[in-house]
């Protein structure tokens, strides 16, 4: 075992999720997706706030008592918070890694503001938004071409 890896304060697991890197005070944000979801609410997870990070200097982890995150909810994550790794973890080892990155598009996880668009009448019709952002902070959507901010545009429930 490397140095580095002792003097971690974060316990290891055996089989779960790890969502690690996430910048200090955003580890919320994640919380918040996962309460919204339905399959994740008898997930026991803890929140870790405020690690030392050499990357991040301080940063959030959480972890999750699962065996895999759900698509939907990597993508919701990857718009929200940009950057952070996700980690399956077996045997008390990372069985594989992959950090999120924003989306260029992002497709049928919002809800079009416009009551007129295309999305909103004909319901079958999934809405399609692109950033126009490295960071997605600014969304258009390919039907209507309304410009939104993606803070104003609520998530599609199923
Ligand atoms: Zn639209």
């Amino acid at each position: 075992m490397k140095n580095t890896e002792q003097m971690q304060m974060i316990p290891k697991i055996e089989l779960g999720i790890v969502i690690d890197h996430i910048p200090a005070g955003q580890g919320i944000k994640i919380m918040e997706i996962i309460s919204k979801a339905e399959d994740m609410k008898d997930v026991a997870l803890s929140l870790g706030l405020n690690y030392e990070s050499q990357k991040l200097g301080r940063k959030d982890l959480i972890k999750l008592q699962m065996e895999y995150l759900s698509p939907e909810i990597i993508q919701q994550i990857s718009i929200v918070v940009p950057g952070v790794t996700i980690k399956a973890i077996k045997n008390f080892k990372v069985h594989s890694k992959v950090v999120v990155q924003s989306p260029k598009e992002i497709r049928n996880l919002l809800e079009c503001k416009n009551p007129n668009c295309i999305t909103n009448s004909e319901k079958h019709v999934e809405t399609h938004f692109t950033a126009l952002e490295e960071n997605c902070k600014r969304v258009r959507c390919e039907y209507c071409e309304r410009v939104f901010d993606l803070k104003e545009l609520h998530a599609l429930v199923d």
